[in-house]
């Protein structure tokens, strides 16, 4: 066993209700799930986030997101939907394995997932603080 949950999904030594795999992602359920068909892409390789993720692992998590998007929206009665990545406790991520949230979403699910600054702030001067960091 380790201590990275999703790792002992991927070794099967933990149970999931499993939709994908091939030999980079899986993608399940989420146990919790926020809206119905909440499915975690999840690249087989362990990195603790998205910035320690192997580009090619990253590929093949979208490629499978493009793969059973379609497939899960149709099943669950959406019509679109939402990709959410949460980088650091700060941003909510808890499950320090790198994992890709899909969100099936309806027009009238009543989910609002980004909100909008007021006041907004002054973004001539934000892109130069900005750039120095990059
Ligand atoms: P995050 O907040 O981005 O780290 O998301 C972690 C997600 O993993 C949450 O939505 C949890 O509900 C979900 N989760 C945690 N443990 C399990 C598990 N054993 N099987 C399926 N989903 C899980
Ligand atoms: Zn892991």
């Amino acid at each position: 066993m380790s201590d990275c949950i999703f790792c002992n999904i991927i070794s099967g030594a933990a149970p999931c209700h499993k939709l994908y795999e091939d030999d980079h992602v899986v993608a399940f359920l989420d146990i919790f799930p926020s809206v119905l068909g909440h499915t975690l892409v999840v690249p087989k390789k362990h990195s603790n986030n998205v910035l320690g993720l192997d580009p090619h692992e990253a590929e093949a998590a979208i490629g499978a997101i493009q793969k059973l998007a379609p497939g899960l929206v149709k099943a669950v009665g959406a019509e679109g939907f939402n990709i959410g990545c949460n980088t650091g406790a700060a941003a909510g991520q808890v499950v320090h394995h790198t994992h890709f949230h899909i969100l099936p979403r309806r027009s009238d699910d009543g989910k609002r997932m980004w909100g909008q600054m007021d006041p907004k702030p002054d973004l001539d001067a934000l892109i130069e603080t900005i750039r120095k960091e990059l």
